[in-house]
């Protein structure tokens, strides 16, 4: 996993202009329609993708929006939007200094009768409690391909709680992947949980993951990898890769079958970051 800085100022600027247009000019009328679905979204989407080098926030595959029909991203609230009591919305903040120092309940804007100033901004929209996650979507083998969605990150999580692991300086200390495939959470049941609510060990992921420790570990070259666009090249990065390596067993012919296919080799690109990944 990657740690996200939020440093990109203009994040801020665009919540605050747009909680100033909402704004109706009296105590007694106050902020009106300040939920998500009012807010512009594109200059905010463009500014999470750059500052997360178009990287999923939890399971790394590259994300990209061109349109409302050509994308893989969605946006992330750490604070669900479903949260409106304050235990609850603490026990985020009390976790995290980021989002204790930028992000208050939507409530406190909504029932505010002076104009306020952010940071905090409302978590409905507060730029820092908002990240780039892909859409889950995956496709259940290279033969009969079936498309399904929200298969894990942001989409099969809902509203669970989720430690915002990606703002933590040592995020690449202690989440681990494993040369089976196997992410997880060093010496913490809780956030072990978290991970399975994020289904990060989605058996295609698992997969994904294997393929990318032996290829890293193998003579191939990120530049080969990419330009394999034909079944015989994928082959062989895939066989020699595989063959070579000391953790190899019986099970990842299955490998081979799977990932020399246009599909299957497309996901594996799009998780090309695992590439000169630490693999334990
Ligand atoms: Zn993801």
């Amino acid at each position: 996993m990657q740690q996200i800085l939020k440093i990109n100022q203009t994040g801020n600027t665009i919540v605050s202009d747009f909680l100033r247009g909402q704004w109706q000019g009296s105590p007694v009328n106050g902020y009106r329609n300040i939920g998500y679905n009012h807010m512009p979204k594109d200059a905010l989407r463009n500014i999470l993708l750059a500052e997360q080098n178009n990287l999923c926030c939890y399971c790394m595959r590259h994300i990209f929006y061109t349109s409302r029909e050509n994308k893989n991203c969605t946006l992330e609230h750490i604070i669900p939007r479903a949260v409106n009591d304050y235990n609850t919305f603490l026990r985020y903040t009390n976790q995290s200094d980021i989002l204790n120092e930028n992000v208050v309940i939507q409530s406190v804007f909504t029932a505010s009768t002076v104009m306020l100033e952010i940071p905090p901004a409302p978590h409905h929209i507060a730029y820092h409690n908002l990240v780039a996650s892909c859409d889950g979507s995956i496709w259940d083998n290279p033969n009969q391909p079936t498309r399904y969605t929200a298969q894990f990150c942001n989409g099969h999580r809902g509203n669970e709680f989720i430690h915002p692991f990606f703002y933590d300086g040592h995020v690449n200390e202690n989440i681990i992947y494993d040369h089976t495939g196997l992410v997880y959470y060093t010496e913490d049941d809780d956030r072990q949980t978290m991970i399975n609510h994020l289904n990060l060990n989605y058996a295609t992921l698992k997969k994904v993951r294997r393929v990318w420790f032996f290829i890293s570990t193998s003579e191939f070259n990120l530049v080969q990898v990419e330009a394999a666009n034909d079944q015989l090249s994928r082959q062989n990065i895939l066989t020699i890769s595989i063959l070579d390596s000391p953790l190899q067993n019986f099970q990842d012919d299955e490998l081979i079958n799977t990932f020399i296919t246009d599909l299957f080799w497309g996901i594996l690109l799009q998780y090309r970051w695992f590439y000169g990944a630490t693999f334990q």
